[in-house]
């Protein structure tokens, strides 16, 4: 018959086996510690990260077992060092000691030398006091977190460098679930978007920033990526924004979609640049064209002064004519005629020369005139009636006269071409100038032609829009172009009762501001 006794001694037996199992085969370091800090029981995970044989680190102290470098270096032995006061493991195991408290996953390091070299291991370590056979001791184990910790070390400093170099490149770079829905927003978003990081997280998702029409769900599951999407985009402030934005499907969880947007308004403005001085170019060379005849004929009237001039002047010196003061008056006007046909040769070609653009104070009324010069055979031809209205008190304005020319002459150009089918005796152009406030001087030029159709009028300034057979269609939009250079308005409209007026403004220069 089994006692009472026998039962609990098998019940004993039975739960030390069970110990004994668990503690030897537990994946992590566990030993049994005297109250000298001595190993007295050591399972098959600490024979291993001690890499000694278990009857070697049996009976030695804990940090000598575990190869701890102070504990070896210190003739005095483990635990007494000057290193071994602040140790952690050594602190841990002692207060469990000395309170019979336990401790549970304390974190701390261990020095140890593997081979020539130091090492750290990042350990934590949890203690249980118990009695064994009537004697304090303390079980303690450790985990290795070594790996763990250089592994969160190499993220974090990797986390950390892409955080570091998404703030500080000018591209926007964000992601989503598959709904839109941000997962991830950058912290620069400010700079293209000028919305805040919490506004943006505020919208919830990617279409309120960058447009409903920004993703092709069905492309980019084709593709898996989108590339160089040019999309417009307004920021907080109202400004307008050309993005380039690239779309791509990445595996950091099902669903995510990566975003990058780069500003290119500036790139656009400069190539809008690029082009608008090659239509200048181009628009140049096309009146310079239209001009010849004229030029012929302006060139035409000096050089027949100067031919008649001359000939007075030979006949006098031959001494036909005895009149001294008649001479020098020849050849005064020999002089005046040639400067003239001089004039006209430089201004062609500064014209077709493409230069940039040079401002200086000028006088408006001065340079309508002068334009008028080069048109002048057309007007005359199509028996056009001209009446110029320029104001006495025209300050000066500052702009490039060349450009200015340019405007003129295309206005000129396109009403002469207006009133082609008007009855001769209702062809009249009208050019105006008034001081239309302190700062501002205003040019009209009115003409009785065909007028513009409203559908025409909203097209006036896009380039390369044109109603005429041969028309290139770039005049209006290069003078807009150069009147808006020019911190100037430009505008047309139909005339209540025929023809259209064109019109524009440019600044009056700063010195003539207050000469009102
Ligand atoms: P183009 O003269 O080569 O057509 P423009 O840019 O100078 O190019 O003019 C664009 C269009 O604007 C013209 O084709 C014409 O339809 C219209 N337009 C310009 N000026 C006038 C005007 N004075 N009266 C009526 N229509 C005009």
């Amino acid at each position: 018959m089994v006692t009472g006794i026998e039962q609990r001694e098998k019940a004993l037996q039975g739960s030390q086996v069970e110990f004994s199992t668990i503690f030897d085969n537990a994946p992590v370091v566990m030993f049994l510690v005297d109250s000298k800090r001595r190993m007295r029981r050591a399972n098959q995970a600490t024979i291993e990260f001690a890499k000694r044989q278990a009857k070697e680190i049996i009976g030695d102290r804990g940090g000598e077992a575990l190869r701890c470098m102070h504990s070896l270096d210190n003739l005095k032995d483990c635990g007494f060092g000057d290193f071994c006061k602040t140790c952690l493991v050594q602190r841990t195991m002692l207060d469990t000691f000395e309170t019979g408290e336990g401790h549970y996953r304390v974190e701390a390091q261990l020095p140890f030398i593997c081979g020539q070299k130091q090492q750290v291991s990042y350990i934590l370590i949890s203690t249980t006091p118990m009695m064994v056979s009537g004697e304090k001791m303390v079980l303690v184990c450790l985990e290795d977190i070594t790996e763990m910790k250089q592994t969160e070390h190499v993220l974090r400093e990797s986390e950390y460098l892409h955080r570091i170099t998404l703030s500080n490149i000018s591209d926007a770079v964000f992601m989503t679930d598959d709904t839109g829905t941000f997962t991830y927003i950058c912290s620069n978003v400010h700079v293209i978007f000028g919305y805040s990081f919490a506004e943006v997280q505020t919208f919830g998702c990617i279409s309120k920033l960058l447009g409903s029409d920004i993703l092709d769900a069905d492309e980019l599951e084709r593709l898996g990526e989108i590339k160089n999407i040019e999309q417009e985009i307004t920021d907080k402030t109202g400004r307008l924004h050309s993005l380039l934005v690239n779309i791509k499907k990445v595996s950091i969880k099902e669903g995510t979609i990566l975003y990058t947007c780069r500003d290119i308004t500036e790139r656009k403005l400069a190539e809008e640049q690029a082009h608008q001085a090659e239509l200048f170019h181009i628009s140049r060379l096309n009146i310079l064209g239209e001009m010849a005849s004229g030029l012929a004929h302006e060139l035409n009237q000096p050089l027949c002064a100067i031919l008649s001039c001359a000939d007075l002047c030979l006949r006098a010196t031959a001494g036909e004519i005895k009149n001294i003061d008649r001479l020098n008056e020849n050849l005064r006007t020999i002089e005046t005629q040639a400067e003239r046909a001089g004039n006209i040769i430089q201004h062609i070609r500064a014209l077709v020369k493409k230069k940039n653009t040079q401002y200086s104070a000028i006088d408006v009324n001065d340079l309508i005139r002068k334009t008028l010069c080069f048109i002048d055979t057309d007007i005359r031809r199509d028996e056009i009636k001209l009446s110029l209205e320029l104001s006495e008190q025209m300050p000066k304005v500052t702009a490039d006269p060349i450009q200015i020319e340019q405007v003129l002459l295309n206005l000129l150009r396109n009403a002469i071409e207006a009133m082609a089918d008007t009855d001769i005796e209702k062809r009249s152009l009208i050019i105006q100038t008034t001081r239309d406030s302190e700062n501002v001087v205003k040019v009209l030029m009115r003409d009785s032609g065909d007028g513009m159709t409203t559908e025409v009028e909203k097209q006036l300034f896009n380039p390369f829009f044109t109603t005429k057979p041969d028309g290139l269609g770039v005049g209006l939009s290069i003078s807009y172009s150069i009147i808006e250079a020019h911190h100037g308005e430009f505008w047309a409209k139909s005339n209540s009762d025929r023809g259209s007026t064109f019109g524009f403004t440019l600044p009056v220069a700063k010195t003539q501001i207050f000469a009102l």
